[in-house]
Parts: structure tokens; sequence; C-alpha cells
């Protein structure tokens, strides 16, 4: 399988940001591993067109699950895949947390992305509190239930393991922490799924730099990252193109 180094620049970037774009693609022609950034949607038509014809793919950072509509300020699967995404992430933390979003809803605009041929990189993670209370693992089985919609395969759905008090605090699981929870992850989704969930890539998340990337690459079931803060400069971001 080929694994994804995938960046999450949240609500960061201006149209300068394009230069980091445009030093990622010249630093990386080839990549070992797909190589993803997924701007904040003004910039995403820009950032496609400076990726045409490298190894950098774009994505989204969310999407309605209407096709079209009286929705103000929201931005539809389709109109994504025009400005030239071929990715979006869903149900991140920070949605779940400021937006409310619910397991149903990220499963409703997984079949939105689908339909509008993006692959969809659906997030889950327990909070401190969860993992202390040792819920971990019934936190995150509810929410993949939950969150996948039937049909999800290796082509259409990459799964993020992203433990929400790891994200942008510089604190990581330990690695048999993590290695437990993609563990389950993959045995849940080939349960549920069948033999093909071997081949859908599991990235982890959560303050994922240069100097920490190899190792937790190294655990089986880690099939690559999704990064926020260390994905907003072409050097830091390289590096961990570089680790996987
Ligand atoms: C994220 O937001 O998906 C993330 C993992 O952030 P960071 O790498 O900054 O912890």
């Amino acid at each position: 399988m080929r694994k994804i180094a995938a960046g999450n620049w949240k609500m960061n970037g201006t149209k300068a940001s394009l230069e980091e774009i445009r030093a990622l693609i010249g630093a990386h022609p080839a990549p070992g591993c797909e190589m993803l950034i997924c701007p904040p949607a003004t910039l995403i038509a820009a950032a496609a067109e400076a990726a045409n014809g490298s190894a950098l793919t774009i994505g989204g950072q969310d999407c309605h699950a209407a096709a079209s509509g009286a929705h103000t300020g929201d931005i539809s699967a389709a109109m994504l895949a025009d400005a030239g995404a071929s990715y979006v992430i869903l149900g991140h933390s920070e949605r779940r947390a400021d937006h409310g979003e619910t397991d149903a809803q990220i499963a409703a605009r997984a079949l939105a992305a689908r339909a509008a041929g993006l692959t969809a990189v659906i997030c889950l993670g327990e909070t401190e509190a969860e993992r202390d209370a040792g819920r971990t693992l019934d936190v995150i089985g509810a929410q993949l239930a939950g969150s996948l919609p039937e049909g999800a395969d290796a082509a259409n759905t990459v799964v993020a393991y992203e433990p929400v008090w790891a994200i942008g605090t510089g604190r990581t699981p330990g690695l048999e922490q993590i290695a437990e929870v993609h563990d389950f992850l993959r045995a849940r989704l080939i349960e549920r799924f069948g033999a093909g969930a071997r081949e859908m890539r599991l990235l982890y998340g959560g303050s994922v730099k240069a100097s920490n990337a190899g190792e937790i690459f190294a655990v089986a079931n880690v099939d690559g990252a999704l990064v926020g803060g260390a994905s907003l400069k072409a050097a830091d971001f390289g590096a961990i193109v570089a680790a996987l």
C-alpha cells in the first residue's frame, strides 16, 4: 500500500503560503509516499494549480453532506473536487468540538465525498479524560462504527487516529499505545468491511514532527500521518515525508 503524509493547514495560510507548496514540490519531486496538503478552502484552487503535474495532491478540510443548496458558508464535496481537491478531511476533533459534528453527520459527509470522487480522511480520537478513564478503545470503536458509512474501502476512505490530547500539544502517546489503537482499528475494519480493509490506510495524527516521525512510522498498522503544525513549512513537512 502507498503510505500517506497528509498536512492539515487548518485556518492558516494566505496566497503567500503557496510558496511553501512550491518549495515542497521542488524538494520532493518523487516522494516514497503519497504527499497531501489540505489548505484552507480559499487556497484549494491555487494550491491545486501549483501542484498540477507534481506528486502533491490537495484536499479540503470539511464538506457539506448536500450536493448544493441553501447552506450559507458551507462547501460541497463536488465544489472541492471542482477546485482540484482529491481528498477531504472529515470529523477532525476541532470540528467535532467547535461545530458539534456528530458521527452520523460525518458518515453522511463521507458518502457525499465518495459521490464526488473524493477520498475521505475520517478522524477519530479520544480525549484525555476518556483515556484516563480507560475508555479509549470504546470511544474509538464507537466513532469508527458511526463515522464510516457502508461501502467504505481502501480507495474511498483513510482513517486518522488523532488523540485529542496530542493535537497541537507536543505530547504523543507511547508507541505501544499507538500500536494498540491501530491494531484495534485494523481488526474492526476487517470485521466490518472484509479482508480488503487490510489495505485501508490508517494514519496517526497528533504532534508528529521530524524528530518522532521515524519511530511512529515503524509501528505496525501505521500507514502514515496527519500533520497539523509541522505541515505549514515545506522543510518541516518535507522531513516527515522523507521519513515515510
Ligand atoms: C491535526 O490537527 O490534525 C494535528 C495532528 O495537529 P498537530 O500535528 O499540530 O498536533
